[in-house]
């Protein structure tokens, strides 16, 4: 009989997005004339650009000739995708060696997997709400997790206690669900946080390409010392549409070192070569092609236009916000918004609220951590008709 790895019994069941298909269901089928409008997806909506699937075209071409055939590739991903990424970071004045760069298959796996270089005797901090990956990542293989307080008064954006000692810490900027965004200067402080104490960053910039202000850090890498304490993830699923296509990318600093129980030096860098060797072959050719023209000049000025495009989503739930009063987080560099509960309702009770006098579907804050308990997140990954409709059916209620 195997002995099971029971540490999948310490996991949560997960039930929201399931719950949520469940009650809208259940209210579907009791209100068929009624029309539902889903702000609740944390998926892209737009097609891809046209030059991301020129690059998915001629990767397909390649294949059908012996010439230019591929079979296995670099595990690491190719040279062209890697370089091509190095360049992005340089355009935002952010130097990342092309060697440093992993190509995967998404941000979910990579930062799910990555907690396998670490034993289970660390202490590691993730915050609270969070993307739910990073705990449940960890309690999979058994590991303890100290939470790191996101609330209103932080600005969901929690910070360092010199008091306590931490080995790992999760960070997620801008953050899902909460849409907040480190700014430099607190990023500083977190980096000299690790720095001192021999901590190693995980930090999720998964929505990068949402910023707009010059001024906030798109990457962990911007700050002086990260790259002695700071592995960074990244992806094109919510910078380029590619959810269903899948691509992502991990930036391990050679310069990550730390002493092993022996002495010897042991490289992250090196650790996670051959991670990603030994249990992944490299994310598909055709894909890779898709992805360089993301990376072009004109592949990224189509995804800065469907940014644009959910931004003026996000802005629509903002200002129907502000004018119901109710105080909301997001919405700016972030296809999130994240505001409390009206009326002290918890965030399943106005989930039910909301479906019921509003027709409207978002997500509720519980699922992303306790402190989410009583908040909401509303995504910008609609329709501007939907978003719209959504919004002046929002304004009549209480
Ligand atoms: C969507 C998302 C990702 C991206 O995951 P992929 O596997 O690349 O699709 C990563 N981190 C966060 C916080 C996300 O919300």
């Amino acid at each position: 009989m195997p002995k099971l790895n029971e540490n999948y019994q310490n996991l949560k069941q997960s039930y929201l997005f399931s719950e949520i298909a469940h009650r809208v269901a259940a209210y579907t089928a009791s209100h068929p004339d009624k029309r539902i409008i889903r702000l609740g997806i944390g998926d892209v909506t737009l097609p891809l650009t046209s030059h991301a699937i020129q690059g998915l075209h001629a990767g397909v071409d390649a294949m059908a000739e012996a010439a230019t055939f591929k079979g296995y590739g670099p595990e690491q991903g190719y040279g062209f995708l890697r370089d091509a990424i190095s360049a992005y970071y340089a355009n935002n004045k952010v130097a990342v060696d092309p060697d440093d760069i992993f190509i995967s298959d998404g941000a979910k796996s990579d930062t799910g997997n990555i907690s396998e270089l670490f034993s289970a005797d660390n202490t590691i901090l993730i915050p609270d709400p969070v993307y739910p990956v990073y705990v449940d990542s960890n309690l999979m293989s058994g590991k303890k997790i100290t939470y790191l307080s996101g609330n209103a008064d932080n600005q969901f954006l929690p910070m360092p206690d010199s008091a306590v000692h931490a080995d790992i810490i999760y960070l997620c900027s801008p953050n899902n669900p909460t849409g907040s965004v480190y700014s430099k200067a607190q990023l500083t402080e977190w980096v000299r946080y690790a720095l001192e104490n021999q901590a190693v960053i995980l930090f999720d910039s998964a929505y990068e390409a949402f910023i707009t202000d010059p001024e906030l850090p798109r990457s962990i890498y911007t700050i002086e010392g990260s790259k002695k304490c700071a592995i960074e993830f990244c992806s094109l699923s919510k910078t380029a549409g590619f959810t269903g296509t899948r691509c992502g990318y991990t930036v391990v600093p050679k310069e990550l070192t730390f002493p092993a129980f022996d002495g010897r030096e042991m490289s992250l860098h090196a650790m996670w070569n051959r991670r990603q060797s030994t249990k992944f072959n490299g994310t598909s050719y055709i894909i890779q092609k898709g992805a360089q023209a993301v990376f072009s000049p004109e592949g990224m000025a189509q995804c800065q236009e469907n940014i644009r495009y959910y931004q003026h989503n996000a802005r629509l739930i903002a200002d129907a916000l502000r004018k119901k009063n109710i105080r909301f987080f997001g919405g700016i560099h972030s296809p999130y918004i994240w505001f409390e509960c009206p009326n002290n309702m918890e965030s399943w009770e106005f989930f039910d609220y909301l479906l019921n006098h509003a027709q409207i579907v978002g997500t509720p804050g519980a699922g992303f951590g306790e402190n989410g308990t009583r908040y909401f997140r509303l995504t910008a990954f609609g329709t501007h008709e939907n978003t719209e409709e959504a919004m002046e059916r929002f304004e009549k209620l209480f």
